[in-house]
């Protein structure tokens, strides 16, 4: 048998269910039609109301983070989060090129440049070892400040991706950061419930970002946060995200160029009912997984991405990996698994590739490049399993 006919049956073996199977379905089984009837009820659906202090209190208290500000999108939280971190234009900021577009994109948004970096094998995320070599080759440290040697920006930080909900080496990018003074901010939109060394990831840098987009572990219809623990980074990610508005009782004036991203009520409504479900899902996933590892566990050719050490990851979306010299077979596998009804798909395009981005700097990316061709995401929904 090929490695993709083994493929279709081991997954068939694990997912019983109807066909087609999906990637990753939202599951809407607590409170959502409560919730939503309440906003419907009071007439508070719009950009103020009770369920938005709630889910950004709600988001708090589940990630330890010191403050959550509920905002439109993941991307749009990224963006402000670049920022509050002082990221300005004509800057740079290191981001992994094996990541989803929109991390490459908040940065473009700014005016900034994107200088991609490679990623480790063990946690499919930036590799701070790389990166500071690749630093020490290309950067200088003037008045406490990073700049390529090459282009002459300022290099204002850097922003991790934690890949299919898999925690990247915080410990090792903070030291980078430390050393050559850059601003860690943690792109989590995909690890929510996934922790490093027992801290909920997205609590490590200056700031942090979730996404609430209809495929991630938790869904709003679109939605998104900043999760910082400094206050006052909190209090002007609120103050910005909301067109910059001074309370005031009746004066209706803005203090700064402001964005009109705050998350509607009836989006944080539906955010309070999947929150209170979170656990749950994590535990489905979990038992996903484990049942992934060992069906496909005898897989010859490719091995399914497990949590790095001493990690906890949220388990957002599978990943087989096939070995290195099979990459000739990821084609057969997506269309195999496809045709039998079992969504599958690669890795993103890697963003040095995509046209807005081929001119940016960049460091040898031998590793993203490698993996992407091997990457085989599967089916992880929270109902998959009986
Ligand atoms: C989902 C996601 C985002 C944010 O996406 P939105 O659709 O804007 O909420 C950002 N970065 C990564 C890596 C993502 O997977």
């Amino acid at each position: 048998m090929s490695l993709a006919q083994e493929l279709v049956a081991a997954l068939r073996a694990v997912l019983l269910g109807p066909k087609p199977v999906a990637l990753h379905e939202p599951c809407f089984a607590g409170n959502e039609w409560k919730y939503l009837k309440d906003c419907l009820d009071t007439g508070w659906v719009s950009s103020v109301g009770a369920y938005v202090d709630r889910f950004e209190a709600d988001l708090a208290r589940f990630t330890g983070a010191q403050r959550a500000v509920a905002v439109v999108n993941g991307t749009a939280a990224l963006q402000v989060a670049l920022r509050l971190a002082g990221v300005v234009a004509g800057d740079e900021v290191i981001v992994p090129s094996l990541t989803f577009v929109a991390t490459a994109n908040a940065v473009a948004y700014l005016g900034a440049t994107p200088h991609f970096a490679d990623s480790a094998e063990d946690t499919l995320g930036l590799d701070p070892v790389a990166l500071a070599r690749h630093l020490e080759q290309v950067a200088l440290t003037r008045e406490g400040r990073c700049v390529n040697r090459a282009t002459g920006q300022v290099i204002r930080a850097v922003v991790p991706m934690h890949v299919f909900g898999h925690p990247v080496d915080l410990d090792g990018l903070q030291k980078v950061c430390e050393e050559f003074g850059l601003a860690l901010v943690e792109d989590a939109a995909e690890s929510l419930g996934s922790y490093y060394h027992g801290r909920h990831t997205g609590t490590f840098g200056r700031l942090a970002t979730l996404s609430f987009n209809g495929n991630k572990t938790i869904t709003t219809g679109g939605g998104g946060a900043i999760l910082t623990n400094d206050e006052e980074l909190g209090r002007l990610a609120k103050h910005l995200t909301t067109t910059a508005k001074p309370p005031h009782p009746w004066a209706y004036a803005h203090d700064q160029l402001g964005y009109n991203y705050r998350l509607p009520n009836l989006n944080a409504a539906l955010g309070c009912a999947q929150l209170e479900q979170l656990p749950e899902f994590l535990g489905r996933k979990r038992r996903l997984a484990e049942a992934y590892a060992q069906a496909l566990g005898g897989l010859d050719g490719g091995r399914v991405f497990r949590e790095p050490p001493d990690c906890q990851s949220n388990y957002w979306l599978n990943a087989l990996i096939l070995d290195r010299g099979r990459e000739a077979e990821l084609t057969p596998c997506l269309e195999a698994t496809n045709q039998a009804g079992i969504m599958t798909r690669p890795a993103w395009e890697l963003m040095h590739r995509l046209p807005m981005y081929r001119a940016c700097p960049r460091m040898a990316l031998p590793v993203a490049e490698s993996l992407a061709g091997r990457i085989l995401n599967l089916p992880s929904g929270p109902r998959l399993l009986a």
